[in-house]
């Protein structure tokens, strides 16, 4: 199925970017590209696999969904409109949910511990699909929110990576939307009419409330500055560190001097 629209070409460029900026795809990859039922990852199939179409190398891509088996989660609307998009999907049952009521330590994040263990799964089914790669649908919203929760909360200055080792040390995890702002992925999603499905787990919208206080700080000085997000992804990849305080950094620039 192809999507066409201005938002689509704009969204496709930028991934474009991303892949060639950091060689996120090589000849021969079997991408396992994680789907949810969210806008993120219906953008990140989709975009994919027009970029596929007209790559100068040869790549594969396979929809993989990790069901955590929360009640009321509608994989079927996802699987039939990913089988009617033809693309190769694999579904994956779990009993996820069970395993979080049953050993969450009481005031842990249950997000947290959601997510790691769906990881686990999507990494151990990319390997039985025999895929070297899994793509994640993170966007640039999602990069620039990780580095503030960081700094304010972590006392660290990192973001997320567009390409790291996994900590299972076989596959490479990608994140061809780095440079996509999150209002053009929910302006192609409606525009194309993506069948969003909610994951039917208890905390949906309620987790993560230091994230939201990111999104809302990050709206209310966009509304000041149409650039501040571009602003920000771009600080990351042009890091300073002579006019920062980590101490080992300082210390390997004093030798090189
Ligand atoms: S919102 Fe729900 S499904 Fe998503 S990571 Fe959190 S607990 Fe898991």
């Amino acid at each position: 199925m192809l999507l066409k629209n201005n938002q689509f070409r704009r969204i496709k460029k930028l991934t474009g970017k991303a892949v060639g900026d950091f060689g996120l795809i090589e000849n021969g990859d079997r991408i396992a590209v994680a789907v949810s039922g969210g806008k993120d990852s219906y953008a990140l199939l989709h975009i994919l696999e027009q970029l596929r179409r007209r790559a100068p190398i040869q790549y594969e891509l396979i929809a993989v969904n990790v069901d955590a088996g929360f009640p009321g989660y509608r994989k079927d609307v996802l699987h039939g409109y990913l089988k009617e998009c033809g693309f190769q999907v694999h579904m994956e049952a779990t009993n996820c949910s069970q395993i979080i009521e049953e050993h969450r330590h009481p005031g842990s994040s249950y997000c947290a511990f959601c997510a790691r263990l769906r990881r686990g799964v999507l990494y151990a089914v990319a390997d039985r699909l025999g895929c070297n790669k899994v793509a994640l649908g993170h966007h640039l919203d999602d990069f620039i929110e990780t580095l503030l929760l960081n700094q304010f909360y972590s006392g660290k200055l990192a973001a997320m990576s567009p390409k790291m080792l996994a900590d299972n040390k076989r596959h490479t995890v990608i994140r061809p939307l780095v440079y996509v702002e999150e209002s053009d992925i929910v302006k192609l999603s409606d525009q194309n009419d993506f069948p969003i499905i909610d994951c039917g787990c208890p905390v949906m919208g309620e987790e993560d409330q230091n994230r939201q206080r990111m999104k809302r700080l990050l709206t209310e000085l966009h509304k000041e500055n149409h650039h501040v997000k571009r602003s920000m992804i771009r600080a990351l990849s042009n890091v300073q560190p002579r006019y920062l305080l980590d101490r080992t950094v300082v210390r390997q620039l004093e030798t090189v001097l």
